[in-house]
């Protein structure tokens, strides 16, 4: 449905996409996810056809969004970040307005208006003055605009920003709902939003992308691949001997859990040996025991000192900490931005 190629774009110095890559299938929810000055609305305003790209291609239901820019166009409904909003209208004048922009024959924009504001939940609110309606509705007046035209590729831009939590629950829901009969990429700077409405999450850090997968499976990954960091005052062969006998008493399912192979002896610190134990849940707990307890207490009886025993976190998780950690200087970097518009 939609096909990003290799999509870079440079402000200045400053390459704000960095070679995206992606495909977005039909009647899906994809939810781009990344903190502040990631590039979200950047990629999301060249694959509208609102802003250049210094490089490569974007394909929206086969039309290039360069090469036929008016037929890529009507395949795309958008709520930019900032949605544009004429203020002293009503939500019924706006709608009318926009599709008379989207060139809709005269005669069905009634009906068809009439159609996107019972999705949208606006009819109560049609005739007054969008300047008067709350945050939550203003989104919504936003969204039925994009609608307008039955557009098959819906693009919103951070949609549940600025809303109170029980907007927020109205418009997520709309949104799933959207998904049923359209392609749908939104994105958010919230992990728990895009893993609650998406059904892929495409994952940028600084223009690039990191992952692109489902909720389910990056969960799975965070889970899987977190570790207990684990440091012992003994050499690597008595601290295997430890572990396997620890590990031979622990029930069945969980003898997995310890892999000598990732054992090693650290000469500079004296007879010290470090090695990692999968955790497979949050609290560290294996039948409800804290796994901490029983790897302290096995080297306690052998006169071992454990030195240290932190939980690493897994990678990708560790990636989003990472992620969410540099947005406050990039939000900087913002202010000092020059204003490059197409
Ligand atoms: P996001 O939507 O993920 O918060 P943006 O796409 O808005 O990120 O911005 C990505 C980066 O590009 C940021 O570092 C931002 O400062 C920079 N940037 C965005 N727009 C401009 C612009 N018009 N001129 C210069 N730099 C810009
Ligand atoms: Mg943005």
């Amino acid at each position: 449905m939609v096909e990003v190629k290799n999509l870079v774009k440079v402000y200045g110095r400053k390459k704000a996409v960095d070679g995206l890559t992606f495909n977005v299938e039909e009647n899906q929810v994809y939810g781009f996810l990344g903190p502040n000055g990631a590039g979200k609305s950047t990629t999301m305003n060249i694959i509208t056809g609102c802003l250049s790209a210094t490089e490569g291609t974007v394909c929206i239901n086969g039309h290039d969004i360069f090469e036929e820019p008016y037929e890529a166009k009507r395949q795309i409904g958008y709520l930019p970040e900032q949605p544009p909003l004429y203020m002293d209208m009503t939500p019924k004048e706006y709608l009318t307005f926009v599709a008379q922009a989207k060139k809709i024959k005269k005669a069905s924009i009634p009906s068809a208006i009439e159609g996107i504001m019972r999705k949208t939940s606006i009819l109560n609110v049609k005739d007054r003055l969008i300047k008067n309606l709350s945050k939550g509705y203003k989104q919504r007046v936003g969204i039925a605009g994009a609608l307008v035209g039955n557009p098959p590729v819906i693009i919103l831009d951070e949609p549940t920003v600025g809303l109170d939590p029980k907007q927020i629950i109205e418009i997520r829901s709309l949104i799933k709902e959207l998904g049923k009969n359209h392609t749908v990429i939104l994105s958010s700077h919230i992990l728990s939003e895009v893993n609650s409405i998406c059904d892929k999450i495409l994952i940028i850090s600084r223009g690039k992308l990191i992952a692109d997968d489902t909720p389910e499976n990056l969960t799975k990954h965070f889970r899987e691949g977190s570790m207990l960091n684990v440091l012992v005052r003994c050499g690597m062969e008595t601290a295997i001997e430890v572990m396997d006998k620890l590990m031979a008493g622990l029930p069945a399912s969980e003898k997995n859990i310890w892999s000598s192979e990732n054992a090693k002896t650290d000469t500079h610190l004296g007879e010290v040996t470090r090695f990692k134990v999968p955790l497979y849940n949050e609290n560290n707990t294996i039948e409800g025991k804290d796994i901490r307890d029983s790897i302290f207490k096995a080297f306690g009886e052998r006169n071992i000192t454990v030195l240290e025993m932190s939980p690493e976190k897994a990678s990708l998780e560790q990636v989003f900490l990472e992620l969410t950690a540099s947005s406050t200087e990039e939000e900087y970097h913002e202010d000092e931005a020059e204003e490059e518009e197409m």
